[in-house]
């Protein structure tokens, strides 16, 4: 479609010339990309359709399963919990960034919960069977997420879809105040000791990751490295997350336009 329309402007403007003499055609530049709202079908795309995430992704539980067996080894005053994430950790939400990213919109929480209701998404490879495993070693699995309540029932009824164990309301906490997870961590932390904690978000791990600023946050990701791959499982999201909400200040409710002038504005170049 691009192409015929210059083709058009190129005729048209050979036309207007009315010379013999030779124009100049400068090839016109490729449309400026936006990077939001459309960026996120990208990478949809990637957790879709390449190998790679899933090997990411298997990676990530085939470690844990080591991790747990280390730990299971050694002793313990208190019962065993693993805390996951469910988004972009056990549960793909990719048909949901490319539905909005296709319609030129980012997230909104209506049409988030129009999504979760229909409890459809499908698995990140590697959780079902890790978390059946730790269930099957006596490990309980807490579910920290910050789904909110309205999104309860079509939660469980996605995780039981798919056997996930724990799938109840007692192992399900949900975001009721605040989005940090630390107060839900501590809940848990009351009865249980946590072995491992999994998630697509840095928040997922620490408090010390929540609402700072990128550098910050790759800063203290560093700092952190004996934790990855050893307490803290990561799991890939390219999509969405606070990564790129502190690129422009966890300003939510800037627009695209906005969002978008600010993260091409910390892209590197050369
Ligand atoms: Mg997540």
């Amino acid at each position: 479609m691009m192409k015929r329309l210059w083709t058009g402007a190129l005729l048209l403007g050979m036309l207007a010339c009315k010379t013999t003499t030779p124009v100049a055609v400068q090839t016109p530049a490729a449309p400026a990309t936006q990077l939001t709202p459309y960026g996120p079908a990208w990478a949809a795309l990637w957790q879709q359709q390449s190998g790679e995430y899933k090997a990411l992704c298997l990676q990530a539980y085939q470690l844990a399963a080591l991790r747990l067996d280390q730990y299971l080894a050694q002793p313990h005053h208190l019962p065993l919990a693993v805390v996951t994430d469910i988004d972009e950790t056990v549960l793909d939400n990719s048909p949901y960034s490319v539905h909005q990213a296709l319609n030129g919109k980012s997230y909104d929480e209506k049409s988030w919960v129009e999504w979760t209701a229909k409890a459809i998404a499908d698995t990140v490879p590697g959780a079902p069977a890790f978390f059946k495993y730790a269930a099957s070693k006596g490990v309980k699995v807490f579910y920290i997420t910050n789904r909110i309540e309205a999104e309860r029932a079509a939660t469980l009824k996605n995780l039981q879809r798919y056997g996930f164990p724990d799938a109840d309301d007692q192992h399900l906490l949900l975001k009721t105040a605040g989005s940090g997870k630390e107060p839900r961590r501590q809940q848990v932390l009351q009865q249980y000791e946590i072995v491992l904690l999994f998630g697509d978000n840095l928040s997922d791990f620490a408090a010390t990751f929540d609402k700072k600023p990128a550098a910050e946050r790759n800063a203290t990701a560093l700092q952190s490295a004996a934790s990855f791959g050893n307490r803290y499982i990561v799991l890939p999201n390219p999509m969405y997350g606070d990564w790129e909400g502190a690129l422009y200040n966890y300003q939510y409710k800037l627009t695209p336009q906005q969002k978008d002038s600010a993260m091409k504005a910390q892209l590197r170049n050369y």
